[in-house]
């Protein structure tokens, strides 16, 4: 689960990190009210669940309430498209106003878990800032990777060995080794499995300030994150995406493409990507019901495949282990009556009962193509593309 900023922040800051004074509003006169009172130099960002805003015009630095007040009647209310967002972009509904930092440098710091190593690691770099995508692309050497003891943390002599590296003075360095301590500790009370701050940066007197904050609250550790899981947003997700989780269900919505994808598990998503390119088409998204599906849960997958508008195939590709294909193929007969699905369905099923699986779909005068094999299934795809 993503935070917003200004939540991250309050988190965070029960872990003596400290942040730039800051107020959030979600109207013109609220954000008035609070740069007139601040009474300084501010900077206005929107709240999304997105980085990149300040490329994408949602970072303003004002100078007095009235340009602040401007600013927030252009955004709230607003949807914007960032690099890390899809085409529709997300609502503006709040902006967080924050005190004006001068800047003498820009680090980027974050905390992530590592698959390979599987624990938590610190990436840092000294060209922190909007860029740092474009860093990590061009000049993978200015990233700095530290692996974190799992039970000692980040030991000072590790510290000490990047400080040179990210351009910190000597005075300044006490002052990092606390900020990475407690990020650390909140990295690992909060079950989180990212912590960025980007930038960080050194101020005019050399101060080491955390300007800006994301923060990844891992979705298994809900039952026992009950306070942070309360800070959810729905409105920043993607519906589906959300309709999803509440089923248990993953759904992954890509940006081309017209084929929808019922599967279950990473290894047969990635059999039905080729699938699909192979067959001159390419996947509009993906549902992963998982392994133990039921009834319900296809039926609430197909629905939410389905009212993607760009849907214009079916392809469902599914191993029924503990899952029963009977009941697979019931499910998706209901739902594609219910939603009056007429497109074409290629079916690819194996498993427990898929005979008589099989024989619902026949008899399902649904428009239904089953394939006897996934290069079958490649080949019915191709088909029933081209109009034949
Ligand atoms: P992001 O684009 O979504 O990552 O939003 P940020 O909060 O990181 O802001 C984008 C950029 O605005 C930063 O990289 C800074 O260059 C600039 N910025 C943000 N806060 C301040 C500030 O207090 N002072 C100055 N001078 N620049 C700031
Ligand atoms: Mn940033």
């Amino acid at each position: 689960m993503n935070l917003h900023e200004y939540q991250s922040r309050d988190l965070l800051s029960q872990y003596n990190v400290n942040f730039p004074k800051g107020e959030v509003g979600s109207s013109p006169d609220e954000i008035y009210e609070i740069v007139k009172r601040f009474n300084c130099e501010v900077v206005v960002k929107v709240q999304i669940h997105s980085g990149g805003r300040g490329k994408a015009g949602g970072v303003k630095l004002c100078k007095t309430p009235e340009e602040a007040k401007f600013f927030a009647d252009e955004m709230i209310g607003k949807r914007i498209v960032t690099d890390q967002t899809d085409s529709e972009g997300v609502i503006v509904e709040k902006l967080l106003v924050t005190e004006l930092t001068n800047i003498s440098k820009e680090i980027y710091l974050s905390i992530i878990i590592d698959p390979d190593f599987e624990g938590p690691v610190m990436i840092a770099s000294s060209e922190g800032g909007m860029d740092i995508e474009k860093i990590a692309e061009e000049s993978p050497e200015k990233i700095i990777k530290i692996i974190f003891d799992p039970v000692l943390g980040l030991k000072p002599y590790q510290v000490r060995q990047i400080t040179d590296k990210l351009g910190i003075p000597k005075k300044s360095i006490g002052q990092f080794y606390n900020l990475v301590s407690n990020l650390y500790k909140a990295f690992l009370s909060t079950d989180s499995t990212l912590i960025e701050i980007n930038p960080l940066v050194l101020d005019e007197q050399e101060n080491i300030v955390p300007l800006d904050c994301k923060i990844n609250i891992d979705d298994d550790s809900q039952f026992r994150q009950k306070n942070i899981f309360e800070l959810r947003d729905k409105k920043q997700e993607n519906p589906m995406e959300t309709r999803a989780k509440d089923f248990d269900l993953a759904y992954v919505k890509l940006d081309k493409g017209n084929v929808g994808c019922l599967v279950n598990g990473a290894g047969l998503a990635m059999a039905t990507m080729d699938v699909t390119t192979k067959s001159g088409c390419f996947p509009a998204n993906f549902l992963d019901v998982g392994g133990s599906t039921d009834k319900d849960k296809i039926k609430e997958a197909f629905r939410i495949l389905v009212s993607d508008k760009k849907v214009e195939y079916l392809l469902i590709n599914l191993f029924a282990g503990i899952a029963r294909a009977d009941l697979i193929a019931e499910g998706v007969v209901e739902a594609a009556k219910e939603t009056s699905f007429s497109l074409p369905i290629i079916v690819c099923m194996r498993g427990t009962n898929s005979d008589l699986g099989f024989k619902i779909l026949n008899e399902s005068e649904l428009n239904i193509h089953i394939a006897q094999n996934l290069g079958h299934a490649a080949e019915l795809l191709t088909s029933v593309s081209n109009g034949k």
